[in-house]
């Protein structure tokens, strides 16, 4: 028998045979042509059916996974249109007189190590989008198609690494795991398995040709992939993959069930969404609200500054679908990793510490009125709460309620609706917000913990930098601290106080949030039955009494 270690993905079972999936050969021709404007109009049939390509991937990848994982093709769409991209590919045909394969190999990789270079972690990491989108511009000029290579019998498939259009791309009824020998656990890749609930290892350097064809299992528990085990192995592993179908089903059991622990301690259970093609999984997982709506999704999904007609749709359509489920909408949190071309921010030394989130709001306020304005009108069609993020001072606080409140009166002129039960909030995501959480909590009616930044805030660690997972600790003590002592301030003042970031999901984690008292948890849709099962195996009066 032989074992793989890696980084595993999602916690389950695969068991199967393993296929060695390998790109499509293509050999390109390296000399000169004689007619380089057939091969610019080559080139271009083969962009424009790329960019169709995505359109289809797009759609598959929200079904599959969700629409903040679909827009990475919405992206690579918009890199294929890139004119800087497409001109200097068709000046190496027509200056070069080469072929349009050579001139996508050569033109494209020029592309992708211009990011490659770039400092920003951001940027750097679209060269690997620019290698997806070039692999699919090639194949179609070539009449490949990867999606033959996964082959027609179910298999864990073993590659380098996958792209995420070919993750997309591939039969999900016929894909029982997935090995990467590179990938981080932060890839598309890794995203798109994680929410698949496909098991996965990354980063497995003990992979070897000969395990094509060979009987695997992937322990994605504790990280291994055996070849051909033992039939006692093999037993065990079968035993525990039924077990965790059961457990599935149980699951599907939770769905109507209140998330309250034995003893009657009522936690909400709200999912965070992107958008409103995100409505379909926060019913399916029975979530009761969404406790996060981001934005800036809408934002980052638009070519330029979406206005106010355009948000307010949006909006609506969140809000009418799930009434009478509270929906909170957080305010455009742009800047440090989420950057937009259209917004023109400057690059910055430390965007993460910069000019970010209410910052932008606050300094442009006809941006900021428009968002706003959207949220008002669409407050008429469900139960909306709005929170503002990356707060540290009361003074921004009062200064976000005095805008909404001047958009008010002026949609109230207008002769809009607008309801009267609207609940303000704010993200407590900085040690400032925590510190400062008693007056902040008598400014607005809950606090939400965002736990991924204020986790990078508190320990000094960027949530970028994959170098320093080997010092991060998801449950430092000084991030649990920081959580209680908010949840009581909040209580205080008879303000309610949830946690948004990722931390909400980490089940191990449960017991201790509800011996602080948390009121609502808001974890991604897939997490929501999870979560509930675990805050109804616990009895808070037992953890109080300790
Ligand atoms: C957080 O910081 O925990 C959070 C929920 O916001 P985001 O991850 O979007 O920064
Ligand atoms: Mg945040």
């Amino acid at each position: 028998m032989q074992v793989g270690n890696g980084k595993s993905i999602v916690n389950g079972i695969a068991i199967g045979k393993i296929k060695i999936y390998k790109e499509p050969e293509r050999i390109i021709y390296e000399g000169i042509v004689d007619d380089p404007a057939a091969e610019v109009a080559r080139f271009e049939a083969a962009v424009e059916k790329a960019i169709d390509q995505q359109t289809v991937l797009y759609e598959k990848a929200i079904v599959d996974a969700g629409k903040d994982i679909a827009e990475v093709f919405m992206v690579h769409a918009a890199m294929l249109e890139d004119d800087d991209l497409q001109d200097s590919t068709k000046e190496i045909i027509t200056g070069q007189k080469r072929s349009a394969e050579y001139a996508t190999k050569v033109g494209f990789d020029n592309y992708a190590q211009m990011f490659a270079d770039m400092d920003d972690p951001y940027m750097k990491a679209r060269a690997a989008d620019i290698i997806d989108i070039q692999g699919m511009v090639l194949d179609n000029l070539m009449g490949l198609d990867s999606a033959s290579m996964q082959g027609t019998e179910p298999a864990i498939l073993v590659a380098d690494d996958f792209a995420p259009s070919q993750t997309v791309k591939l039969d999900k009824s016929l894909l029982l795991g997935m090995i990467c020998i590179e990938g981080s656990s932060n890839s598309h890749t890794a995203i798109l398995a994680r929410s698949m609930n496909i098991p996965a290892l990354m980063q497995c350097k003990e992979v070897q040709d000969d395990w094509d064809g060979k009987l695997a299992v992937i322990d994605g528990k504790n990280a291994v992939v055996y070849i051909e085990p033992d039939k006692d192995l093999l037993d065990t592993l079968k035993k525990r993959q039924d077990e965790d179908r059961k457990k599935e089903a149980l699951l599907q059991e939770l769905k109507g069930k209140p998330s309250e622990t034995i003893d009657g301690y009522n936690v909400h259970v709200y999912a965070n969404i992107g958008g409103p093609a995100d409505v379909g999984a926060v019913n399916q997982n029975d979530a009761e609200g969404v406790g996060l709506f981001r934005s800036e999704f809408v934002y980052l999904n638009s070519k330029e500054e979406p206005g106010e007609e355009e948000q307010f749709t949006a909006y609506k359509r969140v809000l009418e679908s799930l009434a009478p489920k509270l929906v909170i909408i957080r305010t455009c949190d742009i800047g440090a990793d989420k950057t937009i071309e259209y917004m023109h921010l400057d690059k910055e030394e430390n965007p993460a510490l910069g000019y970010r989130a209410v910052r932008i709001c606050l300094t442009r306020k006809p941006f900021f009125k428009t968002q706003l304005r959207a949220l008002l009108r669409a407050s008429a069609y469900g139960n909306l709460g709005i929170m503002f993020p990356m707060i540290i001072s009361v003074a921004e606080v009062r200064e976000c309620k005095e805008i909404l409140e001047e958009c008010r009166q002026e949609l109230l002129k207008e002769g809009y609706k607008i309801a009267d039960n609207i609940q303000i909030g704010i993200m407590v995501e900085t040690p400032a917000a925590v510190f400062c959480a008693d007056e902040l909590a008598e400014e607005v009616d809950f606090f939400s913990l965002g736990t991924n930044d204020l986790t990078q805030y508190t320990c000094a660690l960027d949530r970028q930098n994959a170098k320093l997972e080997p010092f991060s600790d998801t449950h430092h003590p000084a991030v649990l601290r920081a959580i209680k002592m908010t949840i009581e301030a909040g209580h205080r003042h008879g303000t309610w106080v949830g946690i948004c970031g990722e931390l909400g999901a980490d089940t191990t984690l449960t017991e201790e949030f509800i011996k602080y008292g948390v009121d609502e948890l808001s974890v991604n849709p897939k997490s929501v039955l999870p979560l509930r099962k675990a805050i109804r195996s616990i009895d808070r009066s037992k953890l109080l009494a300790k």
